[in-house]
């Protein structure tokens, strides 16, 4: 069975309808790479599956449960679903380890030691094993980045999120938070990542979604879809993509 069973969905702001009646199955340990110009989409789609945005049409099923437009529902799927943003959204005041503890004490009721344990061992997870109580502004944005990875990964989802994760980083500083990335596909994390890392895409994912004014317009291995894209639109999208 799918991880994540995304069927005919739609989501509209106002007048502007944002998906068209989006298909799309994740299964367990995939890596989607989804990719697609500015505004087609990518975003809502990932929050729509994180139940950060109730949907006007269609259904979302995550891990068998489907994701009803109820608060209650919305709530349990984001607890299921951990995402991370281009903005690291750290807590200033609070040191690396107290921001990764943070979560689990409000939303999962962790017990302090048991929220301590956890965030170090995330921490080590990510490379960041030292830093628990160094603050954000004492440490680099990748280093940022990767405590924001560790605190998704401290709700212990059942698939990780990315929108993209690189985007607000200096170019010298995108390799290490991808090879986080890179570690958690190994061990098999289920992921879908919005990126304009293509070359990492074509590396990591397992299928390459490529979205198109609220519609998949292209889905398949990135060894095909790069190589021969079918449509215009993909050619001329991968044209203007270093
Ligand atoms: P992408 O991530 O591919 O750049 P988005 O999913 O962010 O695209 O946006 C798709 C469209 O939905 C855009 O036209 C955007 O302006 C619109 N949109 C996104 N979020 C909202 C919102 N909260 N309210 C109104 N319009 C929105
Ligand atoms: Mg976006």
């Amino acid at each position: 069975m799918s991880l994540i069973a995304v069927t005919e969905v739609r989501k509209r702001f106002g007048s502007n309808e944002v998906l068209k009646g989006i298909d799309l199955d994740v299964e367990p340990g995939e890596v989607v790479a989804v990719i697609g110009k500015s505004g087609s989409g990518k975003s809502t789609l990932l929050r729509c599956i994180n139940g950060l945005e109730t949907i006007d049409g269609g259904s979302i099923v995550v891990a068998g449960a489907q994701l009803l437009d109820d608060e209650l529902h919305l709530k349990a799927l984001r607890l299921k679903v951990g995402m991370i943003f281009q903005q690291f959204n750290l807590f200033p005041h609070l040191s690396a380890g107290r921001n990764v503890m943070l979560s689990q004490r409000v939303v999962k009721k962790a017990d302090k030691a048991a929220a301590e344990a956890m965030a170090r061992q995330q921490l080590e997870r990510v490379g960041l094993g030292h830093k628990f109580d160094a603050y954000p502004d004492e440490l680099s944005g990748g280093q940022q980045q990767r405590v924001a990875i560790a605190r998704a990964l401290a709700m212990e989802p059942i698939a990780l999120l990315c929108d993209e994760i690189t985007s607000a980083l200096d170019p010298e500083l995108v390799a290490e938070v991808l090879a986080v990335v890179r570690e958690l596909a190994a061990e098999g994390m289920t992921l879908m990542m919005v990126t304009h890392e293509m070359a990492f895409a074509r590396e990591v994912a397992s299928r390459v979604v490529f979205m198109h004014e609220g519609r998949v317009h292209e889905i398949g291995p990135p060894a095909e879809l790069f190589a021969a894209p079918r449509t215009p639109e993909l050619r001329r999208f991968l044209g203007t993509t270093p």
